[in-house]
């Protein structure tokens, strides 16, 4: 088979050293003769993976001392209620910015459990010259209005990424799940980061949170034991059996992320991958793009095919050329290339090629 470039916003495409290396130590891991998910959690050689992991994670992304880094079940909404659940007791307050689909999610999640009164929200996407820009009121208080603020850097669905920091008197939460090690950030800025896996650390069910320690002293709700941050971090993440598969998966892709420059240098290959993407879309009167430039996704390539009736040759042509998962998300439609950490250079250009001579076959 010819190779096949896969433009999945998640699960998304895993580099292929990781997957060409789970697949030679699948059924003989650490030279143990049984394969990884066949291994006790509590043994000294997955420990050590778990140990090895946490540490190359804190070396990526530059983590302070003071936070704990989590790996936990349920994914991206798992950790809408978790945050929720772990901060919110004794009528604790929130507030959620909401940038499009997923904080909108997360902010519904929000109010089922902490109940409207609770959660306050300040919708910060704007039509500016008829494009989609965000704008970010001055947030003022004195730092007891709110337990946390919760906002989302990059829209998956709609291709919305914020880059500037938010000044906020309270604490900020980040649903970094699309755009978690795309580029580099300032963690000490945050007072907690989450991440489902399955786009850039590994396959989908894990989750990565990243906590500053003193969040743990609030009051939480009820819960389930399994979601709670605390027990979580005084257990190392082994409350009870972690997905281990995924986590040896994402302590891989930790390695190869070290081994290609890190945050910093997959950073650079990132933006240069948007830039020639949006450029073509840019340059062409056939497609679109209704994301302003300063918050178009670096991670998420959304478009439109000017004549929409072109919708599916355009995907059956893309797909015949190996160019695959093109289809925007049910409920914005048109075309979404989610161009994630994985995805190398090559595969934008082989799109790119692909959108210029689909535009002048089809431009009469
Ligand atoms: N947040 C964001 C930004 C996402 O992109 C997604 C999934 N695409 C989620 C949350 C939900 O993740 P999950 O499906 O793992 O619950």
């Amino acid at each position: 088979m010819s190779a096949v470039y896969n433009f999945c916003a998640g699960p998304a495409m895993l580099p292929a050293a990781v997957m060409k290396k789970a697949q030679a130590e699948l059924l003989d891991w650490n030279g143990q003769g049984v394969s990884v998910m066949e291994v006790s959690h509590r043994g000294a050689p997955f420990i050590q993976l778990a140990k090895d992991s946490e540490a190359d994670l804190r070396e990526l992304m530059n983590i302070p001392d003071n936070y704990h880094v989590l790996f936990m079940h349920g994914g991206g909404r798992g950790q809408f209620s978790a945050v929720v659940n772990n901060f919110l007791g004794d009528n604790g307050k929130a507030l959620y910015l909401v940038s499009g689909q997923w904080s909108k999610a997360a902010t519904e999640e929000a109010k089922k459990l902490a109940g409207d009164d609770n959660i306050d929200v300040i919708n910060v996407v704007e039509k500016v010259n008829g494009m989609n820009k965000v704008v970010i009121p001055a947030l003022s208080g004195n730092g007891s209005e709110y337990r946390y603020l919760h906002y989302c850097p990059n829209e998956t669905v709609d291709g919305i990424e914020i880059f500037d920091d938010i000044y906020s008197p309270w604490p900020i939460v980040a649903d970094m799940s699309s755009n978690i090690m795309s580029r580099e950030i300032d963690v000490s800025r945050f007072a907690l980061i989450y991440a489902g896996a399955q786009k850039n650390i590994g396959p989908s069910g894990l989750s990565i949170v990243i906590v500053r320690k003193d969040m743990l002293e609030l009051p939480q709700l009820t819960q389930s034991s399994i979601m709670d941050y605390r027990l979580t971090a005084e257990n190392d993440s082994m409350y009870n059996t972690p997905p281990t598969f995924a986590w040896y998966l994402a302590a891989e892709v930790f390695k190869w992320l070290k081994s290609v420059g890190g945050v910093k240098g997959m950073a650079e290959v990132n933006a240069e991958k948007a830039r020639r993407l949006y450029a073509c879309i840019d340059s062409l009167d056939f497609y679109k793009n209704g994301v302003t430039p300063e918050n178009r996704s670096q991670m998420n390539v959304t478009f439109q095919l000017a004549d929409e009736s072109l919708d599916k040759d355009f995907l059956k042509e893309a797909e015949a050329l190996g160019l695959v998962a093109l289809k925007g998300h049910r409920i914005v439609g048109g075309m979404r290339a989610s161009i994630y950490n994985a995805m190398p250079l090559e595969g934008v250009d082989a799109l790119v090629s692909f959108m210029q001579a689909f535009a002048a076959k089809h431009s009469s």
